[in-house]
């Protein structure tokens, strides 16, 4: 059986530092906001090229607290693409504000700049753009946009760690760029943690009051904020493992390639060019058949997955809160996506095994 994930094994390579370095957190006695954090914090804004990071506990809260920090006026919208993973659009929910889709481009999956100026309105805050599947949005026209209209541009990189776009890395177009350590994430942690980055002082500022009760001191509290702290648990492994990030991307950026090669043109493969370097967190194809490949696939022994089977507007959890339920390309790509295997722990060979039968489909 070629599995589509295996967080065990991904991990496997990391279980002797792992080991050591969680048995040194615990015997030093300190656990939150300590030496650990910080030299995690430093180290990502370094790997970046951005000033400040400030680790937070989840993803969803890096882009919570990125929201409160821009400290929109009540009712303001948030554009964000219709096909994103829902937590982009609870994240805009929790923090008071207004949600309002846009489709993504069919080819890239990444929010359609074509599209974005018809739904600005006197409302309009930020963009909350989202680098899907690894792959960044495509930035120029994106940035002249936010010019144009003097918005506040905010990144989900939760899919994104280390994707460049003509050279530059996500994270650093907006004023802030959030980030999800969740364990299956190019860069993942062994439970919830997140991070935000930017390049102003006074942002950050924020973030850290909000993901510590409001509080610069101990005790004093200048905002109302929120319990969102890294762990030092959390953060220790994750400076293990950023030292390899370069690695693991590479490797997938392999097997993304073997995939190029070699799978027949049948299925419809993501973009791929000179502008955009692409770290796969997700690699999906697309097929009209998408149900029957997949349990095909699960008969040839190879497990996939589908990012994701219900778009964010046909959600119950959605209902009265997004009412435009016009989004037919990302029905499209939500009925007809299917992501391969394409992990850390996969070999070369695993993935000529899953073409080998793809191409027999
Ligand atoms: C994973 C993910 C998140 C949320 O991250 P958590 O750490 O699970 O809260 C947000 N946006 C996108 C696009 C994601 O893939």
């Amino acid at each position: 059986m070629i599995e589509y994930e295996n967080l065990g094994k991904v991990n496997q390579p990391f279980f002797e530092k792992y080991k050591k370095d969680f048995a040194d957190t615990l015997e030093k006695g300190w656990y939150i906001l300590g030496d650990r954090v910080k030299k995690f914090e430093n180290e990502f804004a370094s790997y970046i090229g951005t000033k400040h990071c400030t680790g937070v506990a989840s993803g969803l809260d890096a882009l919570l607290l990125s929201l409160k920090a821009l400290n929109p006026e009540k009712d303001s919208e948030i554009i964000t693409p219709s096909n994103t993973y829902i937590a982009t659009i609870l994240s805009i929910i929790q923090a008071g504000l207004k949600p309002v889709l846009v489709e993504p481009d069919i080819r890239s999956y990444n929010i359609d700049p074509t599209r974005i100026e018809e739904k600005i309105t006197s409302k309009t805050k930020a963009l909350m753009i989202v680098h899907l599947f690894g792959r960044s949005c495509d930035m120029d026209p994106i940035m002249e946009l936010c010019r144009k209209h003097n918005l506040s541009l905010i990144e989900d990189c939760a899919q994104s760690h280390g994707a460049k776009y003509k050279g530059r890395t996500t994270g650093t177009f907006g004023e802030l760029g959030a980030f999800s350590f969740y364990p299956t994430k190019n860069l993942g942690a062994l439970g919830d943690a997140g991070a935000v980055i930017t390049n102003s002082d006074e942002i950050n500022t924020i973030i850290r009051r909000l993901r510590n009760y409001g509080s610069d001191i101990k005790y004093y509290n200048e905002i109302a904020g929120y319990n969102s702290r890294l762990d030092e648990v959390q953060a220790g492994f994750l400076s293990i493992k950023l030292k390899n990030l370069d690695e693991i991307n590479s490797h997938k950026r392999k097997l993304a390639n073997i995939y190029f090669n070699e799978l027949k043109n049948d299925f419809i493969k993501p973009l791929k060019d000179d502008d955009h370097f692409d770290v796969y967190h997700i690699f999906n194809i697309r097929h009209e058949r998408r149900d029957k490949l997949k349990e095909y696939l699960l008969k040839n022994e190879i497990k996939t997955d589908i990012h994701y089977p219900v778009p964010p507007h046909k959600q119950k959890a959605m209902q009265g809160i997004i009412t435009d339920t016009n989004f037919p390309i990302s029905e499209e790509i939500h009925k007809t996506t299917l992501s391969l295997p394409i992990s850390y722990f996969h070999t070369e060979k695993d993935i000529y095994k899953v073409i080998s039968v793809l191409n027999k489909f």
